[in-house]
């Protein structure tokens, strides 16, 4: 069986899906390229919740959690079903870990989810399960919940962290969809990829002190915390790859990562 890396996946605007831009054009070869998984397990940047939750849906509904944006986007569905037995499993990794995973059979899969996966996976055939991110305990928990998942690689899972590099949306420059970077922005993501290439996990821990620009480049955490997720399921000391890099309306960083 394929073990998968995990991914760290920038979303963007809900635009990625429909607009052309260079993110948008790699989204859509990367599914093919890593190929199909048995499952995906996904934490987005737009499921923040207090408590950790998984989706158990058989069928997940879109979820347009978005406003002003054109209705093509808002007749998008993304539907896959949901994971199934494999819901026991992950909750019972995260009970090894000592975390309680709530089953939520109600959610279905927002737009930081279905951004990427509309275009790596358009047929929406594959189980697909959203967790849930608890923002306010900060990234040594997203990376204990990264860890937590990082078996399910070995067993065909796909775990992706899906949020933005930079994500300050006040910055955006919106007739861009294909830019270069402001230099904040720029600073911002490659002390990101030089901290990742390095395996410096506790300077990124503390990214708010030692990062560039934190406070510009993430004026709240929810789009950032994801990476933690990703790199933590990607297992002890993960090799990371810098997949693709881009931006877009120019200040949004759409690096992406597979760690494995
Ligand atoms: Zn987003």
């Amino acid at each position: 069986m394929a073990i998968f890396p995990s991914l760290f996946l920038s979303h963007g605007s809900p635009m990625t899906v429909i607009e052309d831009s260079r993110a948008r054009r790699y989204l859509s070869g990367l599914g093919e390229e890593i190929g199909r998984p048995e499952a995906i397990i996904m934490v987005s940047a737009h499921w923040e919740y207090p408590v950790l939750a998984m989706t158990t849906a058989d069928k997940l509904e879109t979820i347009h959690d978005f406003g002003g944006f054109p209705q093509a986007l808002f007749d998008c569905r993304y539907e896959p079903p949901g994971i199934g037995s494999l819901a026991g499993r992950v909750s019972g990794l995260a009970g090894q870990a000592g975390f309680d995973l709530y089953a939520d059979p109600r959610r279905g899969i927002d737009h930081g989810g279905w951004t990427p996966l509309i275009l790596m996976y358009p047929d929406a055939d594959i189980p697909t399960a959203q967790i849930s991110l608890e923002t306010a305990r900060g990234p040594a928990h997203q990376l204990a919940v990264g860890k937590a998942l990082a078996a399910l690689r070995e067993e065909g899972v796909l775990v992706i962290g899906s949020g933005s590099m930079t994500h300050n949306l006040r910055t955006l420059v919106r007739d861009e969809p294909d830019s270069e970077g402001a230099d904040w922005a720029v600073a911002f993501s490659e002390w990101v990829a030089d901290a990742l290439a390095d395996g410096r996990v506790g300077d990124l821990l503390n990214w708010k002190d030692l990062a560039p620009n934190a406070e510009y480049a993430h004026p709240s955490d929810e789009h950032f915390l994801p990476l933690f997720t990703a790199l933590g399921a990607g297992g002890e000391s993960p090799k990371a790859e810098r997949i693709h890099s881009s931006f877009t309306y120019g200040t949004q960083s759409m690096d992406c990562y597979a760690f494995g």
